[in-house]
């Protein structure tokens, strides 16, 4: 019997002991984890900078300072959230008491990316136990330090029957994939995305979809441009524009892109200096592989600021690029780095020939104080989620469900969403047997269906 056979055999029989649907033993064990992840916080960010020289401040608020708070959200709702819930008995089910129960689906497998390595493998893992699921987690191969610890904090907090770490790369997912999971909830490219989307349908498994996609961001002539230039730098070269919500690239009015570009440029400088090779706060390129992709994506472009590359240190500098065909690789595949092109409008059906040469994205972003135009634009597209006159910060708020949409990928995620996400909501009529309306038994007659064909007028 293989490892991982093994390993899904014993979650699978601790599962059907019934242990983890009880919430006090999800509470210790959440419990646990908050205070092993508090007591290596340094260790956490070391392996980060290690991994691609993540900064310190950076590791806190994009990784461990959000899943200390989603693991505080849930230690203190989880009695709230896992309670069944009384819903009203409709005409059909009356008299009676009707219910929501959330129900773990059992055996949850979660594959993470590397990007934001211990966020986005530790908060689907922290939801699925506080669901009351067993996990594998298979964290990205390209992170080893992060991916480590994390396999390290894992195993000191659950006992391998609830929750494990298979580390490795893609033969390790195909050989995960290749189980029986209860649900299976993936973070990465629409590309495997694919693939585990295939793997889950032999057995008909439940999936979340967490991929990427080319997020546009829409500035205006209305917007305070300063204001703009520096929430679009931060958002777009943070983790060294390695994030799935990033906006990929920009859409500008015509007649304030060349003044706008000189403050994109300030930002910039202001934010890592005149060479951002020594800025601390500016990440690598996590592998070599990227690296070569992102300084193929800049061969025959308009390079208006930035440029630099640097394969053997992994680097790109925060780079602009003028104006690329929609036919160029910036602007047909996600970009993933610190490289944005601006491309520019004059009429809203510039703006749709635009983004509709993409797939639906994971985010949309506009800066602009023209309210019809803002609402218009984001009812107009189809977008997993996005944020008005800034970049990223829809992520942090857990009461917004997190997610994408057509190929930026299927369900959500973050606080609440999260548990739901994990838990199967089983409809439940409990009645009585005091009274018996003979109504719908047969023989039927047209005495009954007209005093049926009544109650439905009365009540529908
Ligand atoms: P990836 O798809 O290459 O890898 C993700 C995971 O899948 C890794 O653990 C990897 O080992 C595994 N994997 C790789 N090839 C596989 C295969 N053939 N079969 C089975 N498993 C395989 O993605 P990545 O490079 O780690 O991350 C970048 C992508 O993830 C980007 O597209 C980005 O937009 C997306 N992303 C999305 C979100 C989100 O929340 N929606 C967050 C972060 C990253």
């Amino acid at each position: 019997m293989s490892n991982i056979h093994n390993i899904l055999s014993k979650q699978k029989a601790f599962f059907s002991t019934q242990k983890t649907k009880d919430v006090t033993y999800r509470l210790e064990l959440l419990k646990a984890l908050k205070s092993e992840i508090l007591s290596k916080e340094k260790a956490i960010y070391k392996a980060l900078k290690e991994d691609f020289n993540k900064s310190e401040f950076e590791s806190f608020i994009s990784e461990f300072g959000l899943v200390v708070s989603e693991l505080n959200l849930v230690i203190k709702n989880l009695k709230k959230w896992a309670k069944p819930k009384r819903v009203k008995a409709s005409l059909l089910t009356f008299p009676s008491k009707d219910y929501i129960y959330k129900n773990p689906y059992g055996n949850v497998l979660v594959i993470g990316p590397w990007n934001y390595p211990f966020l986005l493998t530790m908060e689907p893992l922290i939801m699925a136990v506080a669901s009351g699921n067993t996990v594998v987690l298979k964290p990205s191969e390209l992170t080893q330090k992060t991916s480590s610890l994390i396999a390290e904090i894992i195993a000191n907090v659950f006992p391998k029957e609830v929750a494990t770490v298979c580390q490795g790369d893609k033969d390790i997912s195909t050989q995960l994939l290749a189980q029986k999971w209860d649900y299976i909830f993936f973070t990465g490219s629409a590309k495997v995305g694919t693939i585990v989307a295939k793997a889950a349908a032999k057995y008909l498994t439940p999936i979340t979809l967490e991929l990427g996609g080319k997020s546009p961001c829409i500035v205006d002539d209305t917007t305070d441009l300063k204001l703009t230039a520096r929430r679009i730098v931060w958002g777009k070269f943070l983790n060294g524009g390695q994030t799935c919500i990033a906006a990929d690239y920009l859409i500008v009015k015509k007649n304030i892109k060349e003044v706008f570009i000189e403050m994109l440029k300030k930002e910039i400088i202001r934010a890592y200096g005149n060479n951002p090779k020594r800025s601390k706060d500016f990440p690598r390129i996590i592998d070599k592989k990227n690296t070569e992709r992102l300084a193929k994506a800049l061969n025959n472009v308009d390079v208006i600021f930035g440029g630099e590359i640097d394969i053997e240190n992994k680097y790109i500098a925060p780079t602009l690029v003028d104006s690329p065909n929609l036919d160029s690789q910036l602007m047909t595949d996600e970009i993933f780095g610190p490289i944005l092109p601006i491309l520019h409008y004059k009429t809203e059906k510039d703006i749709e020939n635009i983004i509709w040469n993409s797939e639906k994205p994971l985010a949309f972003y506009i800066f602009s104080k023209n309210i019809s135009f803002v609402e218009n634009t984001l009812k107009k597209f189809e977008f997993g989620g996005g944020a008005v006159n800034d970049l990223l910060i829809h992520f942090g708020n857990p009461k917004l469900p997190f997610g994408g949409v057509g190929s930026s990928g299927m369900g959500t995620y973050h606080g609440k969403h999260g548990f739901n996400t994990f838990s199967h909501e089983k409809s439940i009529v409990k009645r009585g047997t005091w009274i018996d309306p003979p109504a719908r038994y047969a023989p039927y007659g047209f005495k009954k269906l007209n005093i049926i064909k009544k109650l439905f007028k009365w009540f529908g």
